[in-house]
């Protein structure tokens, strides 16, 4: 965009830095499906393409605009959240020791439970509500090499202070990993915190319609393991395809508004139901009463994001009945679109899961909040 220094990057996000297309000026970016490049008469490569694995002109353009609203140096695109978590975690070392939350996305924790091992690496868990202390008393320095955090942590909504662990584990020899899926670039940006690199499920709501499976790297600086995390991309073919990548770009034209309305709903409900008897407990960083409420207001920015959980009364059974009561929030898993969802963790993540059995997590959409509190007042 001329002159686009000056806009702000919510701005140049709308614009997806620029849509217009130079070839036909439309206003949609163009999809451009290539895998592969034409070379010059003396077989040198132009304009730096060769192929399609990690050099496609759909994957690149929405990286740029990812790099962009994360402030980062460089963003990769993989097949999936996992695929670029995976890739980070693939860079440790045999002997290197992770530590990580007790409470996190589920299946990462599995991979790290199943296959770390067999890769090598030694694992430590540490308890995000205990904050600092606990994540201080349980680096290892000089052998922790890699601090992985989620925050907000699905499905209990911890928040851990970024700027202080990126301290820590700094001073320890460890770099600093953030699962920043929940909190969306809109709400923090964990690499002006601190951060080494931030990751997200693009799945969810950078996504955020529920129909592209995407995941998303983006680092603070172009070091030695970002260039092997690009490696590990590239060899392992795990890049995002061509067509997905263009969903995104469509995507992330309104993240803002959308993130900003779940985020104002979720708020809504949260206060609603707060103290209700025929609940536990509400879990949403947005309630002044959650335990690591005011870390949260400093380092989110506009909202304290779209999910909240609900312990309900009746324990397992409690929690599968009001589950199966929702008329309008569907009940299937997943986050982060416009459509709100809800699902019972324990009976899904099965009887080794640390989530309370009572737990209902709620991905808020963009409905009338009316409607959704109608909803989940009638289930309960
Ligand atoms: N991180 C968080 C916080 C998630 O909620 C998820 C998926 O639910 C993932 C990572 C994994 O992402 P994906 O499903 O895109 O592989």
């Amino acid at each position: 965009m001329p002159g686009s220094k000056s806009y702000d990057t919510e701005t140049l996000v709308v614009h997806a830095l620029n849509s217009v297309d130079p070839a036909t000026r439309s206003v949609v970016p163009a999809w451009q499906p290539s895998t592969t490049f034409v070379r010059d008469e003396a077989y040198e490569p132009l304009n730096n393409r060769v192929y399609g694995r990690d050099q496609g002109v759909t994957l690149q353009q929405a990286e740029a605009v990812l790099a962009r609203l994360e402030e980062g140096a460089d963003a990769m695109l993989f097949a999936s959240g996992m695929g670029a978590a995976t890739a980070v975690l693939q860079t440790l070392q045999r002997g290197d020791r992770l530590l990580v939350q007790r409470v996190m996305y589920w299946t990462l924790r599995d991979w790290l439970l199943d296959l770390g091992e067999q890769w090598g690496f030694e694992v430590d868990f540490f308890d995000a509500a205990g904050g600092l202390d606990a994540l201080e008393a349980a680096l290892r320095p000089g052998e922790t090499k890699l601090v992985w955090l989620e925050v907000p942590a699905n499905p209990t909504w911890d928040i851990v202070d970024i700027a202080g662990a990126a301290r820590l584990a700094h001073e320890a020899g460890a770099r600093l990993a953030v699962d920043s899926t929940i909190a969306t670039p809109v709400l923090t940006r964990p690499l002006g915190l601190g951060a080494d690199i931030v990751m997200h499920s693009a799945t969810k709501y950078l996504g955020g319609h529920s129909d592209i499976l995407a995941g998303l790297l983006v680092t603070a600086k172009k070091d030695d393991q970002w260039s092997r995390m690009r490696r590990l991309r590239l060899l392992g073919g795990s890049q995002l395809g061509s067509f997905d990548a263009w969903l995104l770009i469509r995507s992330l034209r309104t993240l803002f508004v959308r993130v900003r309305q779940s985020s104002a709903n979720a708020l809504a409900v949260a206060r609603h139901f707060d103290g209700d008897p025929r609940l536990e407990d509400v879990l949403y960083p947005g309630l002044q009463r959650h335990p690591q409420h005011e870390i949260a207001k400093r380092q989110m920015d506009g909202g304290f994001g779209g999910m909240l959980s609900l312990r309900v009364r009746g324990g397992f059974e409690g929690a599968q009945r009001v589950a199966a009561n929702c008329k309008l929030i569907l009940r299937a898993t997943s986050l982060g679109g416009v459509e709100s969802l809800i699902e019972h963790r324990a009976a899904v993540e099965g009887p080794d899961s640390p989530i309370p059995q009572d737990l209902l997590r709620i991905s808020i959409g963009i409905e009338r909040v009316e409607d959704l509190i109608s909803d989940l007042d009638q289930a309960l």
